[in-house]
């Protein structure tokens, strides 16, 4: 599949990417494995922002269900999302990459606060922003932060890595003829409630006219293979784009 080059593309990893073969929380061999796609691809000469979940160490509707009132439970998955991101930060600097963090929520102490200028300035200066505590609000999720800062930080695409190569149509996990879609509208994820990200997050892309680019983050060097136009991905965009 062709892509165009995507020079600013902000980067969404569930929670779960970081956990490994575990079954919960970080898994400090996994973080490295993904923070060295990450150089890969800023090697390459690609401007990276960075969305992490929080799903590997709590969900507010997981909290909820075991009776924690939901506002308050969302705010500690916020605050997973923050270890989450510190964890990735750690790990980038180690492998030497220059990172801030900027969270939604401001903790002085630990990170700065989400100023989308003072982001950009940092991505001018060769760094990796890692954008934390998603949205900053309740009821949203980490797609929906992702989807909101690639707007605002202009980004060219957003890359959602997960552990399957694309969008099929039904879970190639479970049916053997599921088909992969090359490209897709994203009236048709929407439509067909296509597990890609969230509805609110897929409809911030699409009027915004963000591209997102569903890849396995699993598969080592496949980041920047299918940054190159080189690997297996789905691309979710306008219909009658790049037709
Ligand atoms: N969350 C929230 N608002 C946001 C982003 C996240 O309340 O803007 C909370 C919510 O409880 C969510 C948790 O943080 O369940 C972890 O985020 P998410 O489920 O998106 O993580 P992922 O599935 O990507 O690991």
């Amino acid at each position: 599949m062709t892509l165009p080059r995507f020079k600013r593309i902000l980067l969404k990893l569930s929670g779960e990417v970081l956990m490994g073969q575990g079954q919960f929380g970080i898994d400090p061999a996994t973080c490295e494995r993904v923070a060295l796609e990450i150089k890969a691809a800023k090697d390459a000469g690609h401007e990276i922002c960075l969305v992490v979940g929080g799903g590997n160490i709590f969900r507010g509707l997981a909290g909820a269900a075991q009776g924690i009132e939901r506002t308050t439970g969302d705010y500690m998955g916020m605050l997973a999302t923050v270890m989450n991101a510190l964890a990735m930060q750690s790990t980038l600097e180690r492998l030497g990459v220059d990172t801030r963090v900027q969270s939604a929520v401001q903790m002085d102490k630990i990170c700065e606060p989400f100023i989308q200028r003072r982001a950009d300035r940092h991505i001018a200066k060769g760094r990796v922003v890692i954008f934390a505590a998603g949205t900053g609000n309740p009821f949203f999720t980490t797609d929906s932060g992702a989807a909101l800062r690639a707007a605002e930080m202009k980004c060219d695409a957003l890359f959602k890595g997960t552990s399957v190569d694309g969008v099929y149509d039904a879970d190639p996990k479970k049916v053997a003829t599921a088909k992969r879609y090359d490209s897709l509208g994203y009236g048709r994820v929407l439509a067909d409630n296509l597990k890609v990200m969230d509805a609110a997050a897929v409809a911030l892309c699409r009027d915004s006219n963000i591209p997102i680019v569903v890849f396995n983050i699993r598969e080592p060097g496949n980041l920047a293979a299918v940054l190159r136009g080189e690997g297996t991905a789905t691309i979710v965009q306008n219909e009658n784009e790049y037709a």
